[in-house]
């Protein structure tokens, strides 16, 4: 295994109630109980309507969620991984080239290391994909305007979203006495709002009541701009003997709160695709993994066009127009040019 050792802190808070499922099955269950993340008995959204209507997950039937802390979270799934494996080696990934056998040679932290197969878990910066000379395909310009912060006598423990005409709001509890505020928008769209300015920020968020009210005695501290757009890993070239999981796969917009359980869903099905195809020597393995991964990634996509339909107001505005009606079918998926560099 490759970790790049320190790495900042990941945003994303909301773990629904399925994702107790992906923790007992990855035998992680009691320690998580034991971080004590707070539960979510709901989520609460104002998004078709200014009326902040909660969405209860009792009584949706599936158990509460949860709002993580996710540094620890994070801490948890990583110590589980690294107990897992016989070898881990510190460094960033730089380098990876096919050998003539079928195999790969990778360079970490100028290290040279052979590996008969690739996991790429890098998260958004698809670093394997990368490095074949391939770029994820991007179907939006979605970036979220992170703010984080100091907030006293905080009694709510859900995610709550704002829709706006430019975009969307949201915030949750991070840790105790800790919020986030999230403003999301298209990064085009943000070189002309408040928000894209750390010391206008607070203008665009006294245009949310429902923002303002979850951060009465705020004292805000960090403040960073993050991408948050839908992207994909291009199919895998010929028989490449390596599979792409979580976000290195596919990244499905925040609005799903969908991304932490499908990266752990991927991930444990890439563990029995590893299985089959090294163990067994079943060489249909990796594609019925990818043929998955394209599954889920159809089934959010119309799940997404739905829950943007249900958001009616401001038709006019270029962020919504973006994604209602059948303006997503005519959208032209892009190529995500950053440089080749590994994140
Ligand atoms: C604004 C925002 C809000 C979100 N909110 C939610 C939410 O409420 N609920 C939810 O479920 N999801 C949410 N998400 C999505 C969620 O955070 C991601 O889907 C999830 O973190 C994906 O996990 P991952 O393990 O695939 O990638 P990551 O968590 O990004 O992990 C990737 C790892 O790869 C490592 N890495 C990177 N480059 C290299 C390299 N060169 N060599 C070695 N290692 C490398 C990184 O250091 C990191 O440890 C949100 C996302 C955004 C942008």
């Amino acid at each position: 295994m490759v970790d790049p050792g320190q790495s900042g802190p990941t945003v994303g808070e909301g773990l629904p109630p399925p994702g107790r499922g992906m923790l007992k099955e990855l035998g992680l269950w009691d320690d998580f109980l034991a971080q004590g993340h707070t539960e979510a008995q709901h989520s609460k959204a104002a998004w078709g309507s200014p009326i902040l209507q909660t969405n209860d997950f009792l009584l949706l039937g599936k158990g509460c969620g949860w709002t993580l802390d996710r540094p620890a979270f994070d801490r948890l799934l990583h110590a589980r991984a690294a107990a897992c494996v016989d070898e881990m080696i510190t460094g960033r990934l730089q380098h990876l080239q096919a050998t003539a056998a079928g195999e790969w040679q990778a360079t970490v932290d100028g290290q040279a290391v052979q590996s008969r197969t690739i996991i790429d878990a890098t998260g958004r910066a698809a670093v394997v994909t990368r490095l074949l000379g391939n770029r994820p395909r991007l179907e939006d310009k979605l970036v979220a305007v992170v703010r984080e912060g100091t907030v006293p006598d905080d009694t709510e423990t859900g995610v709550v979203v704002d829709a706006a005409p430019e975009g969307w709001w949201y915030s949750a509890p991070t840790s105790p006495g800790r919020r986030i505020w999230v403003w999301m928008t298209d990064s085009d769209l943000l070189r002309s709002q408040p928000a894209g300015d750390r010391t206008r920020w607070h203008q665009a968020l006294a245009a949310s009541k429902i923002m303002v009210s979850l951060a009465r005695g705020a004292r805000f501290d960090t403040w960073r701009i993050v991408p948050a757009m839908t992207q994909r890993a291009p199919a895998a070239a010929g028989s490449c003997a390596y599979l792409c999981v979580g976000d290195a796969a596919s990244c499905f917009d925040p609005a799903s709160s969908q991304g932490i359980v499908k990266a752990l869903r991927s991930g444990l099905f890439a563990g029995y695709a590893l299985y089959d195809c090294l163990i067994k020597g079943d060489k249909t393995a990796f594609d019925r993994h990818r043929d998955h991964v394209n599954a889920e990634y159809v089934a959010y996509k119309s799940q997404h066009r739905l829950h943007y339909d249900a958001q009616t107001r401001w038709s006019d505005s270029p962020f919504w127009s973006r994604r209602t009606g059948n303006a997503l079918d005519h959208a032209e998926p892009t190529t995500d040019h950053r440089q080749d560099e590994p994140a």
